[in-house]
């Protein structure tokens, strides 16, 4: 339905894979959140269009520094998810996966509505988020994921009492990102994106995640079936000659040390190969 969601040569879209093909720029630094840390009058709308769980947060967070060329108004943010036993982040590190992704939607505030946005190359800044999964509840997620329940059906909005958005990212890491020029993942694919992809996930636990996979749905309340929304990930995209740079401070937690996680299967193949050789000495 949206030919510019089926990219020809050169174009450059998102997600993308990555890994170790990135160059250093030591001129990118935190950028600057205004109003990340206050909580925000009125109230936040959570809503369920059938693609995602959006949270529309009102006029008086904005984006700007390590090396945007311009201020952008945080419009939004939403989520992308897989299913029950995989990942289902948009971008990948090494190929690898995460279970979760978050987008914080920002747009140039020169422009008056999303229309004249999508016309500037450098429309929208996104600022993605992998989430990670742990045991214990994340408490500053739970604004978010308390809510879902509300809704779980396409349609369903529900009114969130705004938090401080800081509280949801990492931010003793907030200058380690990867920096790359790219799409929208959703129709209509708009090459209008400034990507900057953080390096250190956001941790909820594993119920918190499941909240996701099992309970949200891309039908409506009243479907004769319903059907989970799962899988709401965008597959990855050619690179071609675009640059990938990485901020000043990012560590490139693609080696050992951060590996982001290690599937139960190579686990098991790692335990066969030790006992073997174990078995094997003796
Ligand atoms: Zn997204």
């Amino acid at each position: 339905m949206f030919p510019s969601c089926h990219p020809l040569l050169e174009q450059h879209h998102s997600p993308i894979n990555l890994d170790h093909h990135m160059t250093r720029n030591e001129s990118l630094e935190a950028l600057h959140l205004e109003g990340f840390d206050e909580i925000q009058t009125g109230h936040w709308t959570l809503h369920n269009d059938g693609h995602s769980i959006v949270l529309q947060v009102g006029n008086g967070m904005s984006v700007s520094g390590g090396g945007l060329p311009d201020v952008y108004h945080t419009i939004q943010l939403h989520f992308h998810w897989g299913g029950l036993a995989t990942n289902g982040s948009e971008h990948t590190v090494d190929r690898r996966r995460y279970p979760m992704e978050m987008h914080i939607v920002n747009m140039k505030s020169i422009h008056p509505n999303l229309t004249a946005a999508l016309d500037d190359p450098t429309g929208l800044a996104v600022l993605g988020f992998f989430i990670d999964v742990v045991y214990s509840d994340n408490i500053h997620f739970g604004h978010i994921s308390q809510k879902l329940s509300s809704v779980a059906y396409k349609g369903q909005t529900t009114k969130v009492k705004p938090f401080p958005m800081m509280s949801l990212l990492p931010k003793h890491n907030m200058s380690q990102y990867y920096r790359y020029y790219g799409s929208l993942t959703t129709p209509p694919c708009s090459q209008v994106v400034v990507w900057t992809v953080y390096e250190v996930p956001i941790y909820i636990s594993w119920s918190q995640l499941a909240q996701f996979t099992s309970q949200i749905f891309s039908t409506e309340e009243d479907a004769e079936q319903v059907t989970p929304l799962q899988n709401n990930f965008r597959h990855i995209h050619p690179t071609f000659r675009r640059i990938v740079s990485v901020s000043k401070d990012a560590k490139l937690l693609t080696g050992t040390a951060g590996r982001p996680f290690r599937s139960a299967a190579s686990l098991h193949l790692l335990l066969i190969i030790l006992l073997g050789s174990f078995i094997s000495g003796l």
